[in-house]
């Protein structure tokens, strides 16, 4: 029979997360399940700090884990280190996620060495376990042990996405951008801009928002529509803050820079 999973009470200090759908639920129901969960979506619409609010939320540590194509599996499950003479293991992140019942996050998963996968599969399907070869232990995650990935399929680098193999054993959650409203409340929220003078900030972002694909690899994100606003409400220009914040990060082509100017403008 299944150990039941218990979920704290809520954390005082939870991180601020506006949900955008039923995200929150389908996460709660995929830990209470151990089942592991992929984020879909663009950079900078809310992945991370979703999983850091869940995290709290269920009262469980958080161990992040930014992918690169360096990363190996020994990043991740550990490796032997020189100490004062002595030679000592060392977990990795998911190693630690694994023993003290913790969610692992991997961020930008798409980005990590083929080998991750290998480490990945028996701790991600009803197995739940890890094994470390180098120490020889095979470690079966408690039942509040989760793992939960991301990566951004709009970069459309065939070369970068998951096996079927690897990515049948999460449940995939597509993340977007907020509606106007509820995009505008983040954008205030963490800028400390009031709201009516977030809306056309978050308008312009998402009039770039439609370029994406054509000239743009990729959309304005929330991300970088904080990083506006905060701007303006520490005393920066409009027309500078949108120059810096909203236009100039998408592209280095000053044609194309000229007219996601003239987008923003109208969007205005
Ligand atoms: P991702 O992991 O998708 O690249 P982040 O979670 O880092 O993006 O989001 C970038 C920033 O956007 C956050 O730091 C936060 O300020 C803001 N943000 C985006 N979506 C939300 C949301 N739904 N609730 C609260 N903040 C959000």
């Amino acid at each position: 029979m299944l150990k039941s999973v218990s979920i704290a009470a809520k954390q005082p200090d939870l991180p601020f997360y506006a949900p955008v759908g039923s995200e929150c639920e389908i996460f709660e129901h995929a830990y209470r399940n151990r089942l592991p969960v992929l984020l879909k979506g663009p950079t900078g619409c809310g992945k991370t700090r979703f999983v850091s609010y869940m995290a709290a939320q269920l009262g469980r540590p958080l161990y992040t884990v930014s992918c690169h194509d360096d990363l190996t599996a020994a990043d991740l499950t550990g490796r032997y280190l020189l100490k004062g003479g002595d030679t000592v293991w060392v977990d990795g992140p998911l190693t630690r996620a694994v023993r003290e019942g913790a969610i692992c996050y991997l961020d930008e998963v798409v980005e990590a060495r083929k080998d991750v996968t290998v480490v990945l599969h028996p701790v991600t399907d009803d197995r739940r376990t890890l094994p470390l070869e180098r120490t020889g232990e095979l470690l079966q995650a408690p039942p509040e042990f989760m793992l939960v990935a991301s990566y951004n399929p709009g970069y459309q680098n065939v070369l970068k996405t998951l096996k079927p193999s690897t990515r049948q054993r999460f449940l995939a959650m597509e993340f977007g951008f907020p509606t106007l409203n509820t995009e505008a409340s983040i954008v205030a929220h963490e800028s400390g801009l009031p709201h009516e003078r977030c809306l056309p900030l978050v308008r312009v972002a998402q009039a770039l928002r439609g370029l994406k694909g054509q000239d743009i690899e990729e959309g304005a994100s929330t991300r970088l529509v904080v990083y506006c606003a905060t701007l303006i409400r520490d005393g920066v220009d409009y027309d500078t803050a949108l120059r810096v914040a909203l236009i100039e990060p998408l592209s280095d082509d000053p044609e194309i820079v000229n007219g996601l100017k003239r987008v923003a403008q109208i969007a205005l």
